[in-house]
């Protein structure tokens, strides 16, 4: 797992997305003084290669002028190590002169977009759709390259048809997300994608993509299947992330990761003390996450797809239980109904009969697109 950092530079965000829990309005924006600390942290934090990620709330409300002195302040004052940058945002305040910085430094971009655009705007906001692909445009401009991500909710998964073939015909790699249960607001579950269901989704994504194939990506299938076939989680949700990622949010604490910014609870130091690992090990947030991977261990041990899969995410496990763990990450039921199928369909393709059926003479029958046409491609 390489060693990732996420910077959030506010929790406030521009947009309000029906099931968003991330933004909070009066979220301060991150100073320059806490970046020169970031530095000093990490200076004797570790000294491997570093991933920065911006995250939020919505990151460019920092606006060009943090940018323009936030990256050389990283990458000189980091310079005895290897350094990636990357950006998650809606694109809102995209201009031409944060384009300029960012192509300086070769920041790729994830941003948020639904679908086509009256599904988006339905669950986004009014205004959405043009605003991201305004900022779109700039950022094609400078040469950035863009990747969306789409949030599967309980009312988009009802149109993943016109969703896939948005991206299809558009071009655009899909990679996507389940909208989880709200931990703020009164109806939590209104938006959030029962984990059965987006197990199904799972599913036919793998089999609208092997369709498709050449056609499109789909990030997430490529990760669960390069996971299968290598015996590891290919992103964070499928390995154990704690102690190799961290988020620091407006005011300089450290999280386990952007997810938790904003939760006291789950603070384990402050970059302005320049903590060392075995300090922040000593945080109540750094113990639980221990705990979870203890956890994992003991609940997942009989499970086949254990290695490549550690127990799902810690935070969607220990969030809705108020800091408790009382089982693995919800999505376990989505996670086993997929590796399952990606596993019997290599079985069937490598030792069943679709595979007899290449050294059988006469002609060939038709047969579903093959998962390991897909392998081959991709590793
Ligand atoms: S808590 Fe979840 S989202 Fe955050 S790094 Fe870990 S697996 Fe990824
Ligand atoms: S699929 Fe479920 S039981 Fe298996 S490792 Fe993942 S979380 Fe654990």
């Amino acid at each position: 797992m390489p060693f990732h950092v996420m910077l959030i530079p506010t929790l406030g965000c521009p947009s309000n997305c029906s099931y968003c829990w991330s933004s909070e309005e009066r979220s301060p924006i991150m100073s320059i003084e806490t970046i020169k600390e970031v530095v000093e942290w990490l200076k004797n934090f570790r000294d491997d290669s570093v991933t920065f990620t911006f995250h939020g709330g919505e990151p460019l409300l920092a606006g060009a002028g943090f940018f323009r002195e936030a990256l050389p302040l990283l990458v000189e004052g980091l310079s005895d190590r290897k350094m990636a940058f990357a950006i998650q945002t809606n694109l809102w305040k995209m201009t031409p002169e944060i384009a300029e910085i960012f192509a300086k430094y070769n920041i790729p971009i994830g941003s948020s977009l639904d679908g086509p655009k009256e599904l988006n705007d339905f669950q986004r906001g009014k205004g959405y759709y043009d605003k991201t692909m305004r900022g779109y445009e700039i950022a094609k401009e400078h040469g950035l390259s863009v990747r969306f991500i789409t949030t599967f909710t309980s009312h988009s998964v009802n149109f993943k048809d016109e969703i896939f073939n948005f991206y299809l015909e558009n071009g655009f790699m899909l990679k996507f997300h389940p909208a989880l249960p709200s931990l703020r607001g009164d109806e939590p579950e209104k938006w959030a994608l029962d984990p059965e269901e987006y197990g199904r989704l799972l599913i036919y994504l793998l089999n609208k993509y092997l369709e498709n194939l050449g056609r499109i990506e789909v990030l997430n299938i490529d990760h669960l299947c390069k996971g299968v076939f290598g015996g590891r989680g290919a992103v964070c949700t499928f390995v154990d992330c704690m102690g190799d990622t961290f988020a620091v949010g407006p005011d300089g604490g450290i999280y386990p990761c952007y997810r938790f910014v904003g939760m006291p609870k789950y603070v384990m130091g402050n970059v302005y003390d320049h903590p060392s690992m075995e300090d922040l090990a000593q945080s109540d947030a750094w113990k639980l996450m221990q705990q979870y991977k203890e956890y994992v261990d003991r609940e997942c041990k009989q499970c086949a797809h254990i290695k490549y899969c550690r127990g799902g995410c810690p935070y969607n496990a220990i969030t809705p239980y108020d800091g408790e763990i009382k089982g693995v990450d919800p999505h376990c039921i989505s996670y086993k109904m997929i590796f399952d199928e990606i596993t019997n369909r290599v079985n069937e393709e490598l030792f069943g009969s679709s595979g007899m059926d290449m050294f059988q003479a006469g002609p060939m029958k038709a047969s579903r697109p093959g998962i390991m046409s897909l392998m081959l491609k991709k590793i």
